[in-house]
């Protein structure tokens, strides 16, 4: 068996090929047309006009300038406190608060109960995660943001490529933010997108990417460039590389056809072969949802998470832990805050290994070995 690994960027020559024709035939390779040309193709695969696609450096940037062109500062976001660090960094750096709510104990996405209790004056966005790929009560979500009055914007990171009630992620909805970091569904290198259908809030991203240059994408997609500009908010280093969108190009027409159907086939085995183990639960999926599964987080009853980790990395196999929660983290945290389902399922996660590089025997292993340490 080779060395097994918790997620990993699968690439191969095309790829390869895809970089070498921007490097060497291109010439250029900052935010020129190929970015347009990935902005359409994830367009086509999303069913969507490629208007409605903004393209970034990172995920993060996506979400920093959904944030800031949606909301103004000091407005409250209502968050899931059990997410990766970059969705509360990307509120705060758009002069938002980041509020911190609880999750659903089944579905480990943001409890709508506990959100209700946290809206004040000041609540203008809630920003659910779809954590795991699990893109569970959308309706829900939007439903409590209408009653509200609130903006979504949606840290999709985890869902490129999922559907909700049959309609794709970002084929619908209010702001939806997408990354294509080295081990997401699918990856740039480095990048991320935003999908709105709101045009204020698509020509404010569009800008803030390029400095806030004004009206400078549609420049740049044919090859020039703005000399006379004007620029009226702050802006942001914030676009694609030509490089990036190759590879990204390259990954998106290999998503349908083998990464979604490897990441499903694995995380279904998982679930067949560890539903009845009694000391682990297992997420439960949204049944509306048709998920690509981005990680494979479990929970570990009765305090063995610690030890379980320990003995799988004993039999080499890596383990991850997805996400310390944020209002532990002495920037975010608030006084007498308590968010009783996080704090617990913290103790309890443990993320298995999960990317198309897997082979069906590494999941057989894996879970042959979680099951022997509780002598099943
Ligand atoms: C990966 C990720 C991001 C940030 O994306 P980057 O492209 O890495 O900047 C944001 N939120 C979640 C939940 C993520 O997993």
């Amino acid at each position: 068996m080779t060395t097994l690994r918790l997620s990993k960027s699968i690439i191969d020559i095309k790829e390869v090929e895809a970089v070498t024709r921007i490097l060497l035939e291109d010439g250029y390779l900052g935010m020129g047309a190929e970015v347009g040309l990935f902005e359409t193709d994830i367009a086509t695969y999303l069913g969507i006009s490629p208007e409605n696609v903004v393209c970034v450096n990172s995920g993060t940037a996506a979400l920093h300038l959904a944030v800031e062109a949606t909301l103004l500062p000091n407005d409250e976001v209502l968050v899931p406190s059990l997410t990766f660090l970059a969705s509360f960094q990307a509120i705060s750096a758009g002069k938002a608060i980041p509020v911190a709510c609880d999750v659903d104990l089944d579905t480990l996405t943001i409890d709508l109960n506990d959100a209700r209790k946290r809206i004040t004056k000041k609540t203008k966005a809630i920003m659910p995660v779809y954590y795991a790929s699990n893109t569970a009560h959308i309706d829900e979500i939007y439903s409590f943001a209408k009653q509200y009055n609130l903006r979504v914007i949606e840290d999709a990171a985890h869902a490129f490529g999922c559907s909700y009630k049959s309609k794709k992620i970002g084929s619908f909805g209010d702001v939806i933010c997408f990354s294509f970091d080295g081990i997401k569904n699918i990856t740039s290198g480095e990048g991320g997108a935003i999908i709105s259908f709101d045009k204020t809030i698509l020509d404010k991203v569009k800008d803030m990417r390029l400095l806030s240059i004004e009206k400078d994408s549609d420049k740049r997609y044919k090859g020039e460039r703005s000399w006379d500009f004007d620029v009226k908010r702050q802006g942001y280093r914030y676009h694609m590389s030509n490089i990036f969108a190759a590879i990204g190009r390259s990954q998106l027409t290999k998503l349908p056809t083998l990464f979604a159907p490897k990441r499903k086939e694995l995380a279904d085995l998982y679930r067949s072969l560890l539903q009845n183990n009694h000391h682990i639960k297992l997420q439960q999926q949204d049944t509306h949802s048709d998920i690509i599964p981005h990680i494979f987080p479990i929970r570990v009853l009765n305090n063995q998470r610690g030890q379980l980790k320990t003995h799988l990395a004993s039999h080499n196999v890596p383990t991850g832990i997805h996400y310390k929660p944020n209002h532990l983290l002495t920037y975010y945290q608030k006084d007498g805050l308590h968010l009783p389902i996080t704090d617990i399922v913290y103790e309890e996660l443990l993320t298995l290994p999960l990317h198309p590089g897997i082979q069906t025997t590494d999941v057989e292993y894996i879970a042959q070995t979680i099951n022997q340490y509780f002598n099943l």
